[in-house]
């Protein structure tokens, strides 16, 4: 099975790690020299929208799949022409426009917060005076809180226009949430949909810090409702692959946030935590290979490494630790690697929570060099 990856990411590295020892080969198009990925499969150094690169790159490839979401609408068709593109394209299409996702998930009956698109201040200005506080979003190219003021007061929409406003907007009601949570689902190509158990996400600065796994205290009525919010959604977009939904814990239940169509950073837990990774269940699904369980083997903390990596003789010193350095050189607001711990019983020399305040100590100790310009 000869399977190409449009990001050469720590993304794609994963799914390369869990696809090798499946007997699959992988070839990753990124325009970095230095792709995290291209040390476990084949590396296309070249542009998105390059059509010598992507011809290169989809030669003699079974399935194309996609470590992120921001893929440029030419280079889907041209990728669709040359090779079978598993999640489709519905997926992509869906997940790019934050109001095209919003309408998509009105229509399959999926529950989220208050939204509506925006043209002009005034419009922002009705919207806070009908929602109360509210955030404002580009409707594409947002991630990791980037792209989005929240609006509290009047003045608050004037500054957001001023940023934002050369974008098209939406702009969503702020919701009052408990806890974020997400849920990482996988779907094969017979249609078999399994997810693994919810998830509590914590972020610092609009980037994951920490996920929680299992989430505590979730009643099993809460799971099975975000397993049936995956079901319409995989079935709607007529999935094959992983995708994770992002959501808001609210008194009375569950509101998404968002879908992203592929595996996510609050699912990096599974590797170690999960009878069978995201990773693994992601290259088995889109190469029509049957799915391994979704089970929780071990209760599991991952913290993710941003900017630089904490020493790794200190760091795996602690019981129970699976450390992940993605070989990226540190840079401030960089995701260099990530930690797992896991509750694994033979551990007991010291308490879980303790081993966990540790690595989040030596992770807030790691500092990127300062660059001088
Ligand atoms: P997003 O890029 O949409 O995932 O948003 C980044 C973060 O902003 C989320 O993880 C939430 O912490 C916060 N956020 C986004 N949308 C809302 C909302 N409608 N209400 C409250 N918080 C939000």
């Amino acid at each position: 099975m000869r399977i190409g990856v449009v990001g050469g990411g720590q993304l794609g590295r994963m799914m390369g790690l869990a696809g090798l020892a499946l007997g699959m080969d992988f070839r990753f198009l990124d325009p970095s020299p230095f792709a995290p990925a291209a040390s476990v499969g084949e590396h296309i150094c070249g542009e998105y929208d390059s059509e010598d690169a992507l011809d290169l790159f989809a030669d003699d490839l079974d399935v194309i799949t996609y470590e992120f979401e921001n893929i440029p609408a030419a280079t889907l068709t041209l990728l669709g022409e040359m090779a079978l593109v598993r999640p489709g394209r519905k997926a992509l299409e869906v997940s790019q426009d934050r109001l095209v996702e919003k309408a998509f998930l009105a229509e399959a009956d999926v529950p989220t917060g208050e939204w509506r698109p925006i043209d002009s201040l005034g419009q922002l200005e009705s919207a806070l005076d009908d929602f109360g506080a509210c955030i404002v979003k580009t409707r594409r190219f947002g991630y990791d809180g980037k792209g989005q003021r929240r609006v509290i007061t009047a003045n608050d929409c004037r500054t957001a226009w001023e940023s934002l406003g050369t974008h098209p907007l939406i702009v969503e009601k702020l919701v009052p949430f408990d806890r974020e949570l997400s849920l990482v689902g996988v779907r094969s190509t017979a249609g078999e949909v399994r997810s693994w158990a919810l998830v509590e996400n914590v972020h610092l600065d609009g980037i994951l810090h920490k996920t929680t796994a299992p989430a505590q205290g979730v009643a099993a009525e809460t799971q099975q409702r975000a397993e049936a919010m995956m079901l319409s959604v995989m079935e709607a977009l007529d999935y094959v692959g992983v995708l994770t939904i992002e959501l808001f814990e609210v008194e009375g239940g569950l509101l998404v946030n968002e879908i992203a169509p592929r595996v996510h950073n609050s699912g990096h837990w599974t590797i170690e935590g999960a009878v069978t990774s995201q990773f693994e269940n992601h290259v088995r699904a889109i190469a029509g290979l049957p799915l391994g369980s979704t089970a929780v083997r071990f209760a599991s903390t991952m913290v993710n490494c941003i900017g630089a990596m904490p020493p790794a003789c200190e760091v795996l010193e602690l019981p129970g630790v699976h450390l992940h350095d993605y070989g990226k050189t540190a840079r401030a607001g960089r995701k260099v690697g990530h930690i797992t711990l896991c509750d694994e019983p033979r551990d007991g020399r010291r308490d879980y929570s303790e081993r966990i305040a540790a690595v989040e100590a030596l992770i807030s100790r790691a500092q990127p060099p300062v660059t001088h310009v």
